[in-house]
């Protein structure tokens, strides 16, 4: 059967990274049509817009996307795409697997015994893009407003990000947690927030998930305060499983996970809707690097095997990330960030992509 995925290679080191993984995904044998599509700053000046709308149109039509990832310049004019593509697709739910590889760089003791599924939420709170700058004229009329409905007042030279969490928001986030807990045989759901400070919208979300949890009777629940989950998952990281946190907190913990795995170079993700499906790393695009085919694509192709899996190649995805994992056991064919500081020995990008290739084989 042939499979019609939208490709977008993104920039920074998206481009060499996106390049490994085809070719690792085109050596399993799954026989797959690119429908290959640009979005990011450097098509800015070519389509006025970094996310054109045939991109939307692409995954729309394919159901199903890869992406490198995209930069967001820090203070620039436009907002972040893969914020927008999550939005415009309605990409409720990402998944971030934080699974401890053998031979990877983690500072715990006990790694192999880390295994956590990061539920975040995608489309609401302060990622809802709901913003008034500092000094501007909604600025002023927002402070005033709120003048008039709260007790508190907001300092006049304020900027404001406002922190949407509904209640269906929220009801299908903690469903999608509870039922991946349950088709992939896992025993645990920790929602995670801050609701004893922010009572109506953190609040609102534990106080859903924890309704949510009574329809699952064979799955553990409990909630966390985000701050002692930081301090729990630094010490104790083998108590948990799967967590459901609000959109922010979830993008923080993916990369506090991340970091006791070794490192942003092994974490894969989803962004997944009722729809469509949109795979790509946890790590961003990596500038510095970009062009020197030093970073680790083993992230992207771990995405890649979330993505043949949710596409039912089950057998290509799993010889795909055996074959990741032995090469990352072994040690020799692997980036900077899978040696031990000071060993100046790694291969780069498209060489570690090479020896998974040649594991397959
Ligand atoms: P980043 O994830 O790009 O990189 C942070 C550091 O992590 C890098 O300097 C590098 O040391 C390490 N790293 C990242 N990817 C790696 C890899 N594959 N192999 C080895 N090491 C790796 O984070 P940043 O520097 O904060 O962000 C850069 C840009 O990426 C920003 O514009 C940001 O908005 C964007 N970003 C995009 C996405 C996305 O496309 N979904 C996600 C996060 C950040």
């Amino acid at each position: 059967m042939k499979h019609k995925i939208t490709l977008i290679e993104g920039d920074g080191t998206g481009p060499e990274l996106v390049d490994a993984m085809k070719r690792c995904v085109e050596s399993t044998g799954v026989n797959i049509e690119w429908d290959v599509q640009e979005a990011g700053a450097d098509v800015i000046e070519k389509y006025k817009t970094p996310l054109p709308d045939k991109v939307i149109g692409s995954i729309k039509k394919n159901k199903v996307a890869i992406k490198g990832p995209i930069t967001t310049p820090l203070g620039s004019g436009f907002r972040s795409v893969n914020v927008a593509l999550r939005h415009k697709l309605d990409l409720f739910a990402c998944v971030r697997p934080c699974k401890y590889y053998a031979g990877a760089q983690s500072l715990l003791k006990n790694p192999e015994n880390v295994d956590i599924i990061i539920i975040r939420e995608n489309t609401e709170d302060l990622y809802a893009g709901i913003e008034f700058e500092e000094g501007s004229e909604k600025a002023r009329k927002i402070i005033g407003e709120i003048a008039q409905l709260s007790e508190k007042q907001i300092k006049p030279d304020s900027g404001i990000s406002i922190k949407p969490i509904s209640l269906s928001g929220s009801k299908r986030i903690a469903n999608f947690a509870f039922n991946y807990a349950v088709q992939h045989s896992r025993k645990k759901v920790t929602a995670v927030t801050k609701s004893n400070i922010m009572k109506f919208s953190d609040g609102l979300f534990q106080s859903v998930a924890e309704s949510e949890s009574k329809n699952f009777p064979a799955i553990e629940f409990e909630h966390k305060l985000i701050d002692n989950m930081c301090m729990q998952l630094v010490q104790k990281p083998e108590l948990y499983d799967v967590l459901v946190l609000p959109n922010l907190y979830g993008d923080i913990i993916s990369d506090l996970c991340a970091g006791l795995v070794g490192g942003l170079g092994v974490a894969p993700g989803a962004n997944i809707g009722d729809k469509y499906a949109v795979f790509e790393a946890t790590h961003g695009s990596a500038p510095k690097y970009k062009g020197m085919n030093k970073v680790n694509p083993a992230a992207l192709i771990l995405s890649a095997v979330m993505m043949l899996s949710h596409i039912n190649e089950n057998e290509a995805a799993k010889k795909l990330e055996m074959a990741v994992a032995d090469v990352i056991k072994e040690g020799t064919h692997v980036t900077y960030d899978l040696k031990p500081f000071g060993d100046d020995s790694a291969v780069g990008t498209k060489e570690m992509a090479g020896a998974i290739i040649k594991k397959m084989k």
